[in-house]
């Protein structure tokens, strides 16, 4: 009775930590038919980025059921906020992108989510916008990109399609259940969340602004460049003070650092 209990728990800590984040969504009804997808597939935590028209009696009614899913929905202004807790970022395209990047099917995709949770982590699955999918700044953000396989002429699905297909994919990999969470010794080995990594890149900004190696008239390639450079290394918490104490001594000893 007690391990099952305990057990139960533990599915549904796996479960929390995976969030599924609409960016900027047009539809309402789209909303709903995701909620619905989610729910079909043992998922609940649903985050909302800008969403246009949110509640709304569209998206209930596509959600047929699912409006627990909504009425729990974190609504966010920013992603940044949306993503602030997670470790792992994945973001779907109807595309293949040139970005140098992992690119994965949903298979491989929910394979590395469900290594990621059992490791203590949180991940995020983010869709985008209906007309335009995720920019490249939201991208930017991701540690990995998911396509959906599909006919190269025709590789757009509907928003609720491409999370039903996501989902699908956790249910059949055993979802929660797949492997109970293994206790961490260290809470240290978890990768930092995007929160620190946003800090950890304002930081570095400033500094090799205030150092004159960043060019002020164009510093967004070279942080993009670095952004990629450390979201593969995913460091930890203790890595990432570890970078920023170095990144306050430089500012400290830099001349304009210290004016
Ligand atoms: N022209 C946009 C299409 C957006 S469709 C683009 O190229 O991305 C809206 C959202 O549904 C996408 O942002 C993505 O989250 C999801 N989606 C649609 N088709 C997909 C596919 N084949 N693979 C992965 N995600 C897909």
């Amino acid at each position: 009775m007690r391990l099952t209990k305990v057990m139960q728990e533990t599915h549904s800590t796996l479960d929390d930590a995976l969030q599924v984040v609409l960016v900027r969504t047009t539809h309402p009804g789209n909303i709903g038919a995701a909620a619905r997808a989610m729910k079909t597939m043992g998922l609940h935590k649903l985050t909302l980025v800008e969403p246009n028209g949110f509640p709304s009696a569209e998206a209930t009614s596509r959600a047929s059921g699912a409006d627990d899913v909504l009425a729990a929905a974190n609504v966010c202004e920013t992603l940044d906020q949306a993503l602030s807790e997670a470790t792992l970022v994945m973001g779907t395209s109807a595309r293949l992108r040139s970005i140098p990047m992992p690119q994965l099917n949903p298979r491989q995709a929910i394979a590395r989510a469900q290594q990621e949770l059992t490791g203590g982590g949180r991940v995020a699955l983010l869709f985008g916008q209906e007309r335009s999918g995720l920019t490249n700044d939201e991208i930017g953000r991701c540690h990995a990109l998911i396509n959906i396989p599909s006919n190269p002429d025709y590789s757009s699905l509907n928003l609720g399609a491409a999370v039903q297909v996501i989902c699908y994919e956790w249910a059949m990999c055993g979802g929660g259940k797949a492997r109970p969470a293994e206790p961490k010794s260290e809470q240290d080995e978890i990768p930092a969340t995007a929160d620190m990594m946003e800090g950890f890149y304002q930081h570095l900004e400033q500094t090799l602004l205030a150092i004159e190696f960043l060019d002020p008239k164009q510093p967004v390639a070279l942080m993009q460049r670095l952004r990629r450079l450390y979201g593969r290394a995913r460091p930890t918490k203790s890595e990432i003070d570890i970078l920023r104490g170095i990144l306050a001594k430089t500012l400290k000893g830099s001349s304009n650092g210290q004016r």
